[in-house]
């Protein structure tokens, strides 16, 4: 007992003096992450591409880094002296990004390679690998009626072209990694995750961020009116971020080597996301839809039964109560810019000058 008792305190110890170098810190879950790593005591190095005042969360008691990840030198950079690598880099965005930037998703493959490899000869204990439901083939979700996708779905592989590629790719080399070079690697799948500190607009924003600004500039402007990508009618299930963040730590924590779903599977529709997001802010729009516009596939649901089984645990946290505090995230960045524009007589301001106040106020 007293063993077990001091081997467990030397695990502590161990876990507690560790290094984790968060790269991607600079974007909107690698910011979440490195802030909840912060508030558990640890030593962490965020790093980003992007200049430091574009960062959504940037925190002094971190090492923070402006490296271009694609570059193999940056990644040794990164990875020196740390325990453990969370990858969370990526070019990404929305489905109106991915579909527009199949290239630009591929050359990701950069990021993830390079680390790997630095990651290898650093020696370092454990890494981590942010994948995406974007793995699954796509004849598994034409139909909005998903039957919700199981982990082994991704193979016969048709992932989405472009980024779902890049994805499903990096997670083998991860797994080969770990089976050749015995670097311990964790991968899980992201279903769409949402909450305050990330894109909002610019393009790259995904679909609650993107309703949550629609139905705002609504209100703002008193035309009641909103653009709704594709028919409303295919399905998503979407994430709190802090769900992520408590499951990207369990993920790289645990014992479980294969790919892992990690994503709510309280399913809707768009059209019920919209109702969600009108409810919050108290009116109803008229609703124009878009059927030319990229919409993905007609839907997708994380099954969770495997990360039930690991961890009995899965990401819980109702939409309806993330979507409020999104709303008012979002609500207040585009609000006290209006005010500030309105007193200095200037145009809305692009996100990055709100990045910069949110860094600011953080
Ligand atoms: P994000 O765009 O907010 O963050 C990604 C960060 O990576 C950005 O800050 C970007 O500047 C940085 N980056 C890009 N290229 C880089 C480079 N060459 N060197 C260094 N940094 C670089 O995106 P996010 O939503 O925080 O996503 C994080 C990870 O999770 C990504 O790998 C993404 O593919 C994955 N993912 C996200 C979702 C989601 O819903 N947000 C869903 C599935 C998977």
């Amino acid at each position: 007992m007293e063993v077990r008792l001091g081997t467990l305190a030397a695990l502590r110890h161990r876990m507690a003096s560790e290094k984790i170098v968060v790269c991607g810190g600079g974007g909107f879950i690698g910011g979440h992450l490195v802030a909840d790593l912060l508030r558990q005591g640890k030593r962490v190095r965020s790093v980003d591409v992007k200049p430091f005042e574009e960062w959504f969360q940037m925190f002094p008691e971190a090492e923070s880094l402006r490296l271009d990840l694609r570059d193999k030198e940056a990644c040794q950079r990164a990875v020196a002296d740390v325990d453990l690598v969370y990858n969370l880099a990526a070019d990404m965005g929305g489905m109106g990004f991915i579909e527009n930037n199949k290239a630009l998703c591929m050359l990701s493959v950069l990021i993830n390679t390079h680390l790997l490899m630095a990651a290898k000869d650093a020696c370092v204990n454990r890494f981590f690998y942010a994948s995406s439901a974007c793995v699954y083939a796509a004849d598994k979700q034409t139909d909005p009626k998903v039957t919700a996708l199981k982990e082994e779905d991704a193979y016969p592989a048709m992932p989405e072209d472009g980024y779902g590629w890049e994805k499903l790719f990096s997670e083998r080399m991860c797994r080969h990694f770990l089976e050749d070079f015995g670097l311990t690697t964790r991968v899980a799948r992201f279903h769409n995750v949402y909450g305050p500190d990330g894109t909002y607009e610019g393009g790259r924003e995904k679909a609650p961020a993107a309703i949550c600004r629609k139905v705002i500039e609504a209100k703002l402007s008193g035309n009641h009116e909103i653009e709704i990508w594709g028919d409303g009618k295919q399905t998503r299930s979407f994430q709190w971020i802090d769900d992520c963040v408590k499951g990207s730590q369990m993920i790289m924590n645990g014992d479980f080597a294969e790919p892992l779903n990690l994503g709510s599977s309280e399913l809707v529709t768009i059209n019920q996301l919209v109702d969600i997001v009108e409810d919050i802010a108290g009116l109803k729009l008229k609703r124009r839809y878009n059927l030319s516009a990229p919409k993905g596939v007609n839907g997708r649901n994380s099954d969770n039964t495997l990360i039930e089984k690991v961890f009995g645990w899965e990401p819980s946290t109702k939409l309806r109560d993330g979507l409020e505090r999104t709303y008012h995230w979002i609500f207040d960045q585009m609000t006290s810019r209006h005010n500030k524009s309105q007193r200095t007589s200037v145009p809305f301001r692009p996100q990055k000058e709100t990045r910069r106040r949110s860094i600011a106020q953080s």
